[in-house]
């Protein structure tokens, strides 16, 4: 497992790429490895899809390089072709042929044998479904006949852009679990684009937190919350946030947020428990009445919050 982990199978070198006036990415660096999955995270705007289009020599960077499985794309197209494959948001179909036929057929455009039909249908749950016509599939349903036509042909490294955007939080775990095997059991490279923060802490190994074209942090997410999230979170409701505002001098108050519009004062503590007495007693002290406290460790939303400046989802 070391071994397969310390081999480079994709290296960004300074990558940039800007649309007229907007630098989209700012010169990301960065190698991912044999059987890892990594997540690429951030909020919308942030990069991640340039940057998976240029891993799959969709876009050309302006400058800096791309190098994937010691090759690229200017020279080695039909190489890589056989070796990657993404994964979209959505994927059309021709609806009026079944699951088993849509297989099928993309199978021939990849020269693979016809029993490879039914592998992949195992794969990803829809050998009950192989007589339904695609116009007779769910949302998830569709999302995994996406994946079963990218893995065909048995892909090093698989691509997935928002793979799970729009489809309910159920049929999200399903699809979650199926991308797990295929990294675990089948040991595909995979690169995940996401917004969601549940999503990459399920599924990566790795998360890189992206925000305006550079990576500001990346990790296991261990690492990212030994190393970013030290403290706990204390958030409280009150309809008099200001009234709060001098708490933000206490020793024990890293940092000090307040969402006016909701309310919400959300502070980063370094012991809770004993800050919560403190607070408690500032609040009967200054009548400022306050509800819905709650103490919790910290997230990844927080972590982003610190290190951009503002929330993931705003
Ligand atoms: P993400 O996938 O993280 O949402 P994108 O890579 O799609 O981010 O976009 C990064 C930034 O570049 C966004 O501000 C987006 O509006 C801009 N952008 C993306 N594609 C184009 C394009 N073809 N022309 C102009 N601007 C673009």
């Amino acid at each position: 497992m070391e071994n397969q982990r310390s081999e480079t199978v994709i290296s960004f070198d300074q990558v940039r790429k800007r649309y007229r006036n907007y630098e989209a990415l700012k010169g990301v660096t960065l190698d991912i490895f044999r059987g890892e999955f990594v997540g690429l995270l951030g909020p919308n705007g942030a990069g991640k899809t340039t940057l998976v289009e240029i891993l799959e020599g969709l876009k050309q960077p302006d400058s800096g390089s791309v190098t994937v499985l010691g090759k690229n794309w200017a020279q080695d197209t039909p190489f890589l072709r056989r070796r990657l494959c993404g994964v979209l948001q959505e994927t059309l179909f021709i609806n009026k042929l079944r699951v088993e036929e849509t297989l099928n057929l993309f199978g021939s455009f990849y020269g693979c044998p016809r029993r490879r039909t039914g592998e992949v249908m195992e794969l990803v749950e829809l050998t009950a479904r192989r007589r339904t016509f695609v116009e007779g599939l769910s949302g998830g349903e569709r999302q995994r006949l996406a994946l079963g036509v990218a893995i065909l042909n048995e892909p090093e490294i698989m691509i997935l852009d928002e793979p799970t955007t729009g489809l309910d939080p159920r049929i999200r775990h399903d699809t979650w679990d199926i991308l797990r095997r295929l990294n675990q059991e089948k040991g595909a490279t995979m690169i995940l684009t996401s917004h969601y923060m549940e999503e990459a802490e399920y599924l990566c190994g790795r998360i890189c937190i992206m925000n305006q074209g550079e990576i500001l942090t990346q990790g296991s997410m261990t690492q990212l919350l030994k190393k970013h999230c030290d403290g706990e979170v204390v958030e409280c409701r009150t309809a008099q946030p200001q009234r709060l505002e001098a708490i933000r001098k206490h020793a024990q108050v890293l940092e000090y947020n307040v969402n006016e519009k909701e309310g919400r004062v959300s502070m980063l503590i370094v012991n809770a428990s004993s800050f919560i007495s403190y607070l408690l007693a500032f609040t009967q002290k200054e009548g400022v009445e306050i509800g819905e406290l709650v103490v919790r460790k910290k997230t990844l939303d927080d972590l982003f919050m610190s290190l951009a400046g503002r929330g993931f989802h705003e």
